[in-house]
């Protein structure tokens, strides 16, 4: 929160009004130096208020708080004719727009359209006066005093230009830009020009006028005019397809059901549609279509597969069949995020494109996922702003977790759950922690962060656990039923969930999601042997000033002589106990059995219970917790635990329990090297083949250099290829050079990271071939993309001259067209180049003077030439060194 520093004088200001002394609204110098020794004067009596602020030098203010915009006119209709000047990278569009007005009578229309050209604007043919100086808001004078129930349709002619505009954006979404021109006078090789759109925030307001807030709703229909060659895509059906004289065509697109403005989209270029479908339950089918650059056609299947599967499943879950007339994706070229539910048209980033053998590490379903239960919480029913994101993200989030739970099982949800939960710790240590509604917010960009996403899905499963899945999916039925076409905000879905399960829930939604943080809880066990009563002592840590004390209802499981039991308690005050009898012996006592609440949790107890626990809890995490606490004790059941936990039937247990051997090893020592060696060669899956490599760089290099080259051989995932070969650098690197030089051919992007590294540091001659081609590809982006160049830079330094006076046109096109990582640190890169080639020059220096000591005058004006060649290089590399970055 923001506070400003004033004097008491204003204070009083603000009081003066109260008690009647200061009836003019004029403030005169002598009110504004009143000291604060007048305001002593006033008796506290004359307030109304039953306190009177203390005086501070520092006074609060109020803070900020976004609201919903304000509904002046609605949206009905919206049609769009669209046609694209390439050149440019511009759009001439004419909207149609049909609307009333909301509630007061009005003859003024305001529309968001930013860095428009706007040509003219008509009612039934009529030209309206306007105002448009800022470039955002287009202000229009209706022809007359339209009354609420009154429709009226305008017309604008307009020329959108997205690169005209500065543009920002968030971390989720990198660019505000609203239409995207990709390579539209086909000058790259290989990268297919292509026009999309992406919208969410406020950025659609580029391509067409609109009121851009996501509490407005049109029905749409897009009329798009391109060249044949090309192939359309926007929201809804595509009603009809028309040849024209000039050869172009025009598609047009129309969408009957209403959905916000920043959900329109448009994409345009030569994609492969390839065509799949889901049917509904009364029997109909319904079209579900991909659409990708034509080399992926034959990839498509494996990566969206599981679309139809998901659209069945989802619909079932939340008793609303999927309410749109198609789902299609598609997947685009510099895509500036992960991928944008525009309703029923889908954008993916180029990072979804797998083959068949990289999608043995990797898929995106989670990400295909959440984009389509975006389709029921956020495009049927909408965020009224900003700042109740959540009712968006948080729920496409949780989308990942049921459909990993269906489709994979409880574990693998559960391990993506904690990835989950991690990324909302750390988004928490870097950007502090807000309220899940978030009013205060400074940029609505800022709401795309690990609260609305993270936080929210996990707040989402504690609320399933406590309601029962009957009760949550009713209530998410309820919720979707109520307020469909419509927006909603946080208390909506509190209500829906109140009147499904008849009970008040207040407690539940101010805590987390009308307030910040999470709960840190302690509990000791004191266990009274003689008469069988376990005490559990359990405080909550976190900062009380800022976070909530919170009430947990949670479920307790204690195992011993008779079995498990739960035991229902609720946890709501700082420092609480509950006692329980226990018949025989203790063996475990689990907070949070069903492993589902958000915050941080230490539990203080007899080690043998974690590894009990470990054996009997049957839930991932608890699993993960007994493995990393029990493994701190080095004992014979620890070390047993630990060897076991490599058979889990869970891969992430099995590879926790391989990075732990090292800690526990004793007995088992050989037994254990031999179940790694067995897993890095035959584990089902390949991050724990992978941790099992990285394992085994610790045996002597003979034996470690025959399994990881039979690896290699064998194995069919690049990440475990990837990860034996760079094990093979480590250990053994004349081996590794030879075998990279044969994995060239593979052309997979992790594998080419491993062997720019082998090449940066073992490389020859003739691998500038290698490094010349996958830097000016440009296809490894971001951080990839500085691994590479980096690995460059090492390798350059070793090679000769020759080589090294390639390195200026190299550098030269990166620091043009490279990505933003590269450009962040490439003059550092340079710079540790340049540093290199003085110390040649010195060199150079005294190997001169010794030849001409030695009157091998011929020798000497070699390495003059040489040493010349050196200077220029230096000079000419100078050049692109920023030293700015570098700190000078
Ligand atoms: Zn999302």
């Amino acid at each position: 929160m923001k506070k400003f520093l004033v004097g008491t004088s204003i204070l009083f200001l603000l009081f003066s009004c109260k008690v009647g002394k200061n009836d003019s609204n004029e403030i005169s110098e002598a009110d504004i130096t009143t000291d604060s020794s007048t305001y002593d004067d006033f008796s506290s009596d004359e307030f109304d208020g039953p306190e009177v602020m203390p005086l501070v030098d520092e006074v609060p203010v109020r803070g900020i708080y976004n609201p919903t915009r304000t509904i002046l006119t609605d949206l009905i209709h919206t049609k769009l004719e669209v046609s694209f000047n390439w050149d440019k990278s511009q759009l001439n569009g004419k909207a149609t727009i049909t609307a009333k007005q909301h509630f007061h009578a009005s003859d003024s229309l305001i529309l968001d359209a930013k860095g428009m050209e706007i040509k003219k604007v008509e009612i039934l043919g009529k030209p309206l006066s306007f105002t448009y100086s800022d470039s955002l808001k287009l202000r229009i004078k209706l022809d007359k005093k339209y009354a609420r129930d009154e429709k009226f349709t305008v017309t604008i002619e307009y020329v959108a230009k997205p690169d005209d505009r500065e543009t920002s954006g968030s971390a989720a979404i990198t660019s505000d830009k609203g239409l995207y021109f990709i390579n539209p006078k086909n000058e790259k090789n290989g990268n297919m020009p292509q026009i999309w759109t992406q919208g969410e925030t406020e950025a659609n307001s580029v391509w067409f006028p609109t009121i851009d807030s996501p509490n407005s709703k049109s029905t749409q229909e897009i009329f798009i005019t391109v060249l044949d060659k090309y192939l359309t895509l926007s929201n809804g059906k595509l009603v009809s397809s028309k040849k024209n004289a000039d050869g172009t065509r025009t598609d047009c697109w129309k969408q009957d059901l209403p959905h916000a403005p920043y959900l329109f989209m448009m994409a345009v270029g030569e994609f492969k549609m390839v065509k799949d479908t889901y049917i509904r339950p009364d029997g109909s089918k319904m079209e579900v279509n991909y659409y990708v650059e034509p080399e992926y056609e034959k990839n498509v299947k494996a990566i969206f597969g599981e679309t139809p599967n998901m659209i069945k499943f989802f619909s079932q879950k939340l008793g609303v069949e999927y309410p749109w007339d198609k789902y299609s994706q598609i997947v685009v070229r510099d895509y500036v995020s992960g991928a944008m539910e525009n309703t029923g048209a889908v954008i993916f980033g180029e990072y979804v494109y797998k083959n068949d053998r990289e999608l043995l590490d990797a898929n995106d379903q989670s990400t295909i996922a959440h984009e389509l239960f975006h389709h029921w919480f956020g495009d049927l029913v909408t965020c009224e702003s900003w700042a109740n994101l959540p009712l968006n993200e948080s729920f496409a989030n949780y989308s990942q977790y049921l459909w990993d739970e269906y489709r994979y099982g409880i574990d693998e949800a559960d391990y993506q759950a904690e990835q989950e939960t991690n990324g909302y710790y750390e988004s928490g240590m870097y950007q502090g922690y807000h309220d899940l509604i978030w009013f205060s917010h400074n940029d609505k960009e800022e709401m795309f962060d690990g609260h609305s996403y993270n936080k929210g899905g996990r707040i989402l499963h504690m609320l399933r656990n406590y309601l029962g899945d009957d009760a949550f999916f009713k209530g998410l039925n309820n919720y979707l039923v109520t307020n469909k076409f419509k927006t909603a905000e946080v208390h909506n879905l509190r209500m829906a969930f109140e009147e499904v399960s008849g009970e008040d829930l207040n407690w539940f939604f101010d805590q987390w999601f009308l307030g910040k943080g999470h709960p840190i809880i302690h509990t000791v066990q004191t266990i009274d042997k003689e008469n069988g009563i376990v005490k559990i002592g359990i405080k909550q840590r976190q900062k009380t000033d800022d976070f909530p004390i919170y009430k947990i209802p949670v479920n307790i499981a204690i195992w011993d002589a008779s079995g498990k039991r739960i035991e229902k308690i609720v946890i709501d005050s700082l420092e609480q106990s509950f006692s329980f009898k226990f018949s025989g012996e203790l063996q475990n006592v689990l907070l949070d059995a069903d492993q589902v609440l958000l915050g941080k949790f230490f539990e203080d107890k007899p080690s043998s219970q974690f590894i009990h626990q470990y054996y009997n809890s049957g839930r991932y995490r608890s699993k993960l917790i007994s493995l990393k606490r029990a493994s701190k004790l080095k004992s014979d059941a620890s070390e047993k635990m630990v060897f076991d936990a490599m058979n889990d039937s869970f891969w992430d247990i099995r590879m926790t329990a391989i990075s732990l051997f090292d800690v526990v090893k004793n007995k088992l020592s050989e037994q254990g090297m031999n179940r790694i060696k067995d897993l890095a060669l035959t584990d089902a899956k390949p991050q724990v083949r992978v941790g099992a490599i990285n394992f085994l760089k610790a045996l002597p290099t003979a034996e470690a250099t025959t399994i990881f080259k039979k690896i290699i051989e064998n194995d069919k995932s690049y990440m475990v290829i990837s990860s034996a070969l760079q094990a093979l650098m480590e250990v053994n690197p004349n081996e590794a050079i030879g075998i990279a030089r044969n994995l060239e051919k593979e052309n997979n992007k992790n594998i080419n990271l491993v062997l720019a590294e082998v090449y940066g540091q073992k490389g020859e001659a003739q691998e500038i071939n290698f490094f010349e081609q996958k830097i000016n590809e440009g296809k490894l982006k971001g951080f990839d993309e500085l691994r590479l160049v980096i690995a460059y830079a090492v390798y350059i330094m070793r090679m000769d001259i020759d080589l090294q006076e390639k390195s200026h046109t190299i550098y030269t096109m990166l620091n043009e067209k490279g990505g933003s990582s590269v450009k962040m640190y490439l003059s550092r890169i340079i710079d540790y180049n340049m540093n290199s080639y003085r110390e040649k020059v010195n060199q150079l220096d005294m190997e001169i003077a010794q030849l001409e000591e030695a009157k091998a005058f011929g020798q000497a004006d070699d390495k003059k030439r040489i040493k010349q060649r050196y200077e220029d290089l230096i000079n000419n590399l100078s050049t692109l060194v920023n030293t700015e970055e570098l700190g000078f």
